[in-house]
C-alpha cells in the first residue's frame, strides 16, 4: 500500500490538494484531509504532492 501524510501544522488550508484531487482531498474545518492514508493506487496524490505550496504532503511509496 501506498501511504499519504500529511503535516497538518504546516498546511495553510489553501485547498490547492483538493482542487487537483477531489477523489481523495476534501475540506475538514479550515484545513483538507486526505480521504483515505493508504491506497493501492497512487492517483492524483502525487499532484496534489507537487502542487502543494509548503510541501506538507509526503508520499512513502
Ligand atoms: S495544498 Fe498543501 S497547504 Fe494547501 S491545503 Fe493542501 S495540504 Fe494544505
Amino acid at each position: 500500500m501506498i501511504k499519504i501524510k500529511q503535516d497538518r501544522n504546516a498546511c495553510i488550508g489553501c485547498g490547492a490538494c483538493v482542487s487537483v484531487c477531489p477523489e481523495n482531498w476534501e475540506f475538514k474545518g479550515n484545513k483538507p484531509i486526505p480521504k483515505k492514508t493508504e491506497v493501492k493506487e497512487i492517483g492524483c496524490n502525487r499532484q496534489a504532492a507537487d502542487v502543494c505550496p509548503v510541501r506538507c504532503i509526503e508520499i512513502e511509496e
